[in-house]
């Protein structure tokens, strides 16, 4: 199907879809409307970034169309693992049901249990819930789940990393039996498998291509600081700021999400960049809920620019149009490099990938460019400048340089082993796929 009135979708909903700005449906759109408004059970294999949102909000809105939700017993339910994506598919519902009259809720931790509760009375068709919370209201008696008929499981291998899936065992064990339910997953690892076995029933099969195979649009660069190895960690974490500082300077992003891969990381980088003039703001799992949502609202309005996160934090998060990603570590799982440099380059957009390395990462880089089949192209910092492989020359000095640039290599000394910040830096394999963006070194 290549566009959105061949779904089967209703009118009021093409209309929905078209003021959200969107001109075809993406595969998994095209794959998985026609099958969930049929009734089908669906097994999707995808990730955040595809669309797949959408692939079950959409067929759900113009389902739930018919039919009226009795107090306390929701006519869906979609289980999401953390909050942030909890109120991102709570969005979603209100983008393209405005021209529906679908009643929601939204349980989540950290938000009052006696709003919560009131929301539910009053009837709800769609119910959106985090599993613990969920369990929690149904102990309380607030809830009974016997009228669900659509019944997603999203983020699945999330769910399966934080613990939750006795939890959906549990709250899949109190719906009816006779429901759709569909179930996405950005892996398919032996318990999702087994889950699926058990929840699903002959379901329509979908995978789509993650990340890995279409960041045509983002380009990626590492920059390796070739710091001595028995160094004192807090003489590394230095250089990584300043050169966090440098590559920031040199590509002047819109807005950024800066990943570390610890959480007192995060705090001291978000500090650092603070102090050196930068709007910047945090995210990890241990602040509160009511700070997370306000920061992310920031973040996604421009209030500020620049959001130090960690993986758990910014796992699944939609947020449109980012110019920018930046590894401050190399994440120690090549799949967290591919759904890091994936809050990128979304929807055709141009994005732009920058990684830190130190010699002690070389194995986590080895098996990243081995997952994504490229070499990352290096860059070089010298001089507190950043050098494009396309502006190197590996062997002799000067003879690929452009006139302009020839100038200034002469002056910062590209080859030199003992750049006074940085230590020399490992220099440029393949270039970068994208011509230099025409800024100068
Ligand atoms: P998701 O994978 O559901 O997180 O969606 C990723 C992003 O793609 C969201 O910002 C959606 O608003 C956007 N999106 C979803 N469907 C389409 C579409 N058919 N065309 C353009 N953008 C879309």
């Amino acid at each position: 199907y290549m566009l959105f009135s061949d779904l089967g979708l209703s009118e009021n909903l093409l209309n929905a879809v078209k003021d959200a700005g969107y001109s075809e449906p993406t595969p998994i759109q095209s794959e998985a409307i026609p099958y969930v408004l049929m009734g089908r059970d669906i097994l999707g294999c995808a990730q955040t970034g595809t669309g797949k949102t959408a692939s079950f909000t959409l067929p759900m809105i113009d389902i739930l169309a018919q039919g009226r939700a009795k107090a306390r017993m929701p006519r869906s339910l979609i289980l999401e693992p953390t909050r942030e994506l909890a109120a991102q598919v709570a969005d979603n519902f209100d983008t393209y049901g405005k021209n529906h009259r679908l009643g929601k809720a939204l349980l989540i931790g950290g938000e009052s249990l006696d709003e919560q509760a009131k929301t539910l009375n009053k009837g709800v068709d769609v119910l959106i819930a985090t599993p613990g919370r969920l369990i929690d209201m149904f102990e309380r008696g607030h809830l009974l789940l016997n009228d669900v008929k659509v019944f997603v499981i999203d983020e699945s291998d999330r769910m399966l990393d934080m613990g939750f899936i006795p939890d959906v065992e549990r709250i899949a064990s109190l719906l009816p039996p006779i429901r759709s339910t569909l179930l996405f997953s950005a892996t398919m690892p032996i318990e999702i498998k087994k889950l699926a076995e058990k929840f699903l029933l002959n379901p329509k099969e979908i995978t789509v291509a993650p990340p890995s195979t279409t960041a045509e649009t983002i380009t990626q660069s590492l920059l390796l600081l070739n710091l001595p190895k028995n160094q004192k960690h807090g003489t590394d974490q230095k250089r990584k700021r300043e050169a966090l500082r440098v590559l920031i300077k040199h590509e002047n992003p819109d807005n950024a999400l800066i990943f570390c891969n610890r959480k007192r990381d995060v705090d001291i980088v978000h500090r650092s960049l603070n102090r050196h003039g930068y709007q910047a703001a945090r995210l990890h799992g241990d602040m509160h809920q009511a700070t997370r949502m306000e920061t992310l609202a920031q973040f996604k309005n421009g209030t500020v620019r620049f959001l130090v996160c960690s993986d758990v934090a910014a796992r699944g998060l939609d947020i449109p149009e980012m110019s920018h990603v930046f590894n401050y570590d190399v994440p120690t799982q090549a799949e967290d490099y591919i759904h890091r440099i994936g809050r990128t380059g979304r929807a055709g957009n141009l994005g732009h990938a920058l990684t830190i390395g130190l010699p002690t990462d070389s194995k986590y880089i080895d098996t990243i460019e081995k997952v994504i089949k490229t070499a990352i192209p290096r860059i070089l910092l010298d001089n507190q400048k950043i050098l494009e492989p396309n502006k190197i020359a590996p062997k002799n000095t000067e003879r690929d340089l452009s006139e302009g640039d020839r100038t200034k290599a002469n002056t910062s000394n590209i080859q030199s082993d003992t750049s006074e910040d940085f230590g020399n830096v490992k220099a440029g394999l393949g270039s970068r796929p994208s011509a230099s963006r025409g800024q100068s070194i």
